[in-house]
């Protein structure tokens, strides 16, 4: 589904494992498409799934319109789910000029209540639903 061409925001849950902090391998779920501005999901489908052992790592989308950067509404999911799951977790974004960033948001920095996350730059690849990175 990732070489499915839309101009509408794209989503993905990202199940699997990183490694040693330095890159992670993963399973993409629960696609779901949006509007151009935005994409919501069915947290329902992602919270089930870690309940049957899914490991989750992460969440990708696209921005179709803008570069890959951090949104307020990105920087507010990403830090209820880190509260929510009580472990660090990756927002992958995909701009629209083919640029990736990934963000590692620390779960101790929340905790600490210190509003902060880790800005990563690093290789991200796409095979079928599978999706690969390297910090
Ligand atoms: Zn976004």
């Amino acid at each position: 589904m990732l070489n499915y061409k839309t101009l509408n925001e794209i989503f993905y849950a990202i199940f699997g494992r990183i490694f040693f902090g330095k890159f992670f391998i993963g399973k993409m779920y629960f696609f779901n498409e949006g509007v151009p501005t935005k994409v919501g999901f069915d947290y329902q489908k992602v919270i089930k799934k870690i309940e049957n052992g899914g490991k989750l790592i992460g969440f990708y989308h696209t921005h179709p319109y803008m570069d890959a950067y951090m949104s307020r509404t990105d920087v507010n999911t990403m830090k209820s789910w880190v509260h929510c799951e009580g472990k660090t977790l990756y927002c992958i974004i995909k701009g629209n000029n083919g640029t990736w960033i990934y963000e590692c948001f620390n779960y101790v920095q929340f905790k600490e209540e210190y509003f902060g996350y880790d800005v990563l730059s690093g290789k991200c690849f796409v095979l079928g639903n599978y999706i690969f990175g390297i910090l």
